[in-house]
């Protein structure tokens, strides 16, 4: 008898949460694609025709230690790429492979799979620009266009971003897969939906001040709704939100994304966390407080995180705190943020890493990505699995680890090859020598390559 209240309380938050999953859970659309329907290289998985793209020909990597992205330790294999896809893995010292091939000789070198960064902004301006400028479709294109560069030649060969300019980081993923410039894979949100005045839309004086076109103010559920409409249509990836927002703005804007196949990514703090957490949100970005509560709540239901400290420390370190913003009263600190990273894996919580550079501050790259990887290791995570995270899991939290994140045959032939041990030492991540960016040889010796143009014959007159 003395047992039962205990028993009753214990059962009463089990409820809750068995009680509050069904209607949230992400409903599968890729269950009605056949395995065999090829389909775009990217979470809206639109059917696609198979032979597709101008690659060609056989590229080899070998004598070097493969790191998969599994966690395993390195091993001595032979990588096969045919097209845009790797298509073996063989041991060292067995030859399979066609006689035109492109090998190169890595020995001594690591293959590990190309790196992801979580959250980028590719077309976010410097300080000291005019607005003007600032709003330029132009000028953000060629903003992206520069930063792109950085992150390939750091061995990053996706980046998710998360709020940029109007239409151009859909034009930039184009012109990156269409290999017509230099860069990563762009998954873009397109713009981040917020409350009216929320985080990206605050203004000291808003009727003269431009919004930043990289936003979208929302209000009530069918505008969020409608918001989220608006960023498929312009071909979002991801579906980025920040708060501040209503229960009911949340929940419908999960739930839209959700039916159309997308993960939705929260920039949020707070209690926030915990209503963007009950409403199925699929990732919480930054280290911002939130409660014990919210963290166990984030282990049960899978949400996962994309801490990005290394901006909190930037800005730290350039102001001494962050002033200004409505969106950001707590009091926050390195410290704290280091705390929560301990906290979110101590609980379970599956962690990816991002950058989220703004201003000018792709310059740090890739110094910010490792600063990044360091906290990791600062809070328990060896060398080793900080990569199995910056390429595997991070491939997960992508919504696209059947086809990136690891080295094995069938994926697709993104892969980084460093002059170095970086599963034992993680700096050596810096001393990239080789990119492969979708089957094409992007950079060489750390730097890009660019091929001469292929001059087209002029045409032949038409006879009649
Ligand atoms: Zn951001």
């Amino acid at each position: 008898m003395r047992y039962r209240p205990r028993l009753l309380l214990l059962a009463i938050p089990m409820l809750g949460v068995v009680w509050s999953l069904p209607a949230q859970e992400r409903p599968i659309r890729r269950r009605f694609l056949d395995p065999s329907t090829p389909t775009s290289d990217d979470p809206r998985r639109v059917p696609m025709p198979a032979e597709r793209g101008q690659v060609h020909g056989t590229i080899v990597l070998r004598g070097g230690r493969v790191f998969d992205g599994s966690g395993a330790p390195p091993s001595p294999l032979t990588v096969v790429i045919t097209r845009n896809v790797i298509t073996a893995l063989l041991p060292a010292g067995k030859i399979d492979w066609p006689a035109d091939a492109k090998v190169m000789d890595v020995t001594g070198k690591t293959v590990l799979p190309g790196l992801i960064d979580l959250h980028t902004h590719l077309t976010y301006t410097d300080v000291g620009v005019s607005e003007t400028r600032a709003d330029h479709d132009g000028d953000a294109a060629l903003r992206g266009a520069e930063r792109l560069r950085y992150w390939i030649e750091s061995g990053v060969t996706s980046v998710r971003d998360v709020a940029s300019h109007g239409e151009v980081p859909f034009i930039l993923k184009e012109w990156v897969s269409a290999g017509r410039i230099p860069g990563p894979r762009v998954f873009a949100a397109g713009k981040l939906i917020t409350g009216t005045g929320g985080h990206g839309a605050e203004a000291e004086l808003p009727s003269i001040a431009r919004p930043w076109r990289a936003i979208r103010q929302a209000s009530g559920p069918d505008d969020w709704r409608e918001a989220v409409r608006e960023q498929v249509r312009a071909g979002a990836d991801v579906i980025k939100v920040a708060s501040h927002f209503s229960k009911e703005e949340i929940e419908a804007a999960v739930q839209e994304a959700h039916e159309l196949g997308l993960k939705v990514c929260a920039d949020a703090e707070t209690f926030y966390i915990q209503r963007a957490v009950e409403a199925g949100v699929d990732v919480i970005e930054h280290p911002l407080p939130r409660s014990d509560e919210t963290i166990r709540l984030m282990a049960q239901r899978g949400t996962q995180a994309d801490p990005t400290l290394v901006p909190y420390e930037i800005i730290f370190d350039n102001s001494g705190g962050y002033f200004g913003a409505t969106s950001r009263r707590f009091t926050f600190s390195k410290a704290a943020n280091l705390e929560m990273l301990r906290r979110l894996k101590v609980a379970g919580v599956t962690l990816g890493i991002g950058t989220d550079l703004v201003f000018d501050w792709f310059r740090y790259m890739p110094n910010a990505y490792l600063t990044e990887m360091h906290r990791f290791m600062d809070v328990g995570f060896t060398a080793r699995e900080v990569l199995s995270i910056a390429t595997k899991t991070n491939a997960k939290i992508l919504d696209m680890d059947d086809k990136l994140g690891t080295l094995e045959a069938g994926k697709l032939a993104d892969i980084l090859v460093v002059d170095g041990r970086p599963d034992e030492h993680i700096d050596d991540l810096a001393k990239v020598d080789v990119v492969i960016r979708d089957g094409r040889l992007v950079v060489e010796r750390g730097q890009v390559i660019i091929p001469r143009h292929e001059a087209k014959p002029m045409p032949t007159p038409k006879t009649n």
